[in-house]
């Protein structure tokens, strides 16, 4: 099948929309991706025809909205390889299935253990494992990374021990763009019986990952940056290491018999999913993976590699302009500035001109620590954008340029 951008553009409503006056153009995908039609349908759908809740009533509707929410546990299992359904723990979001973890593991970890993050985590893979050292009396060390913006390997070698319990790095940073050599990383942790969670928040729209093959112990990423549903996401983890950590929070549906003497726990995966869920959003993220899979993950990384290569010419070619993140392997995200003008002006004159990039730390203060700058400007692509609209994007900046210098 052949990659029609023309024709995938239709599929998506917001795309046909102005913004101050201009064709919209969205490189703003890395903090959250647009939906198709048939995303936004499901949802619609499930509240109009089949609302109900789950896994508990016998009566029809409710089977059906379990059935159809099961299936997308499913293919959410089926798309990253994972061994068995109830591996595949749905949360409401990266933020959250981080949460599960780093709270199950305050109960398992011990004064001196160490904790291993790498140097361009977003706050919320760097924030929960503070609270957890400082909580357990646990040590976290941080593998560096170099001026491309690439983790430097050999002081990975160098941090791991027998202390290392927990490795904690995300497969794509969303700041730089940097594709992380997860495999290697889950490999090396592993020679000290480490466990490993990655968050794919970044990863999973762009590049396919196989959870049985990477070997991977915890896998967390969001629906709302794969064209799904904000509100929900997957925690994905290994049964025996999923049954070894505590449940994270109490409630319906996460019990199998209830006492006042005591409570036992549910199988996984409702152990840890508390109360009613993100019922539409399940049901929609499913959706989200069958539309991203008709495409093919692969087709969507070489067409935006196109897209990361020509923006990335052209950006160049403007005089006092750098780029951060400049490694071999990285998927369709710019960060750069220009010398002398804040980010955030750049950002607010482009966004006159109906484009939308993000400005700002994004959410990952250590990098711009590293590179001493207060932010950037982020241009983020995802499948449905254009060389034409790169060529607005670039004109704009030369404008802005112009005005701010
Ligand atoms: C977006 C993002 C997160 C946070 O995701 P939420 O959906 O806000 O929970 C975490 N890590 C990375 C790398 C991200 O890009």
């Amino acid at each position: 099948m052949s990659f029609d951008v023309q024709k995938i553009r239709l599929d998506f409503p917001i795309l046909q929309r102005k913004v101050n006056g201009y064709p919209l153009v969205y490189f703003d995908n890395a903090a959250t991706s647009q939906k198709p039609q048939i995303v936004i349908d499901s949802i619609v759908d499930y509240y109009s025809n089949y609302n109900s809740n789950i896994h508990r009533g016998v009566h029809a509707l409710s089977q059906e909205a379990t059935d159809v929410y099961e299936l997308a546990r499913k293919k959410i299992q089926h798309h990253f390889n994972a061994k068995h359904s109830h591996e595949i723990i749905f949360t409401s979001g990266t933020t959250h299935g981080i949460n599960i973890v780093a709270s199950g593991y305050s109960k398992l970890l011990k004064k001196g253990d160490e904790i291993i993050v790498s140097a361009m985590e977003h706050h919320s893979n760097i924030v929960p494992w503070q609270m957890l050292c400082e909580e357990t009396g646990a040590v976290l060390k941080v593998i560096p990374m170099n001026e491309e913006g690439v983790l430097i390997m050999s002081e990975y070698d160098n941090l791991l021990s027998s202390k290392t319990k927990l490795v904690f790095v995300n497969h794509v940073s969303n700041a730089l763009g940097t594709i992380n050599p997860i495999k290697e990383i889950i490999e090396k942790a592993h020679q000290y019986d480490a466990k490993v969670l990655v968050d794919g928040a970044q990863a999973c729209s762009h590049i396919s990952s196989n959870f049985q093959d990477l070997d991977v112990d915890f896998y967390v990423a969001s629906a709302h940056k794969m064209c799904g549903p904000t509100g929900v996401g997957f925690l994905y983890g290994k049964s025996d290491l999923l049954n070894d950590l505590p449940p994270y929070q109490g409630g319906g549906e996460m019990i199998k018999e209830v006492t006042f003497k005591k409570t036992t726990y549910a199988d996984l995966p409702h152990k840890f999913e508390a109360g009613t869920p993100n019922i539409s959003g399940g049901i929609a993220f499913g959706v989200a993976l069958d539309y991203l899979n008709a495409i093919g993950i692969d087709a969507i990384n070489s067409f935006e590699n196109e897209l990361l290569d020509y923006a990335t010419q052209k950006l160049l070619e403007i005089e006092g302009l750098k780029i951060y993140g400049t490694g071999k392997n990285k998927t369709a995200v710019i960060s750069f500035n220009i010398d002398g003008i804040h980010p955030y002006d750049i950002g607010t004159i482009v966004d006159k001109l109906g484009i939308a990039v993000r400005t700002g730390h994004h959410c990952a203060q250590p990098i711009m620590e590293f590179f001493k700058i207060p932010g950037t400007v982020r241009a983020s692509f995802a499948f449905y954008n254009t060389k034409t609209e790169i060529d607005n994007f670039i004109e704009a900046i030369k404008k802005a340029k112009m005005m701010l210098s």
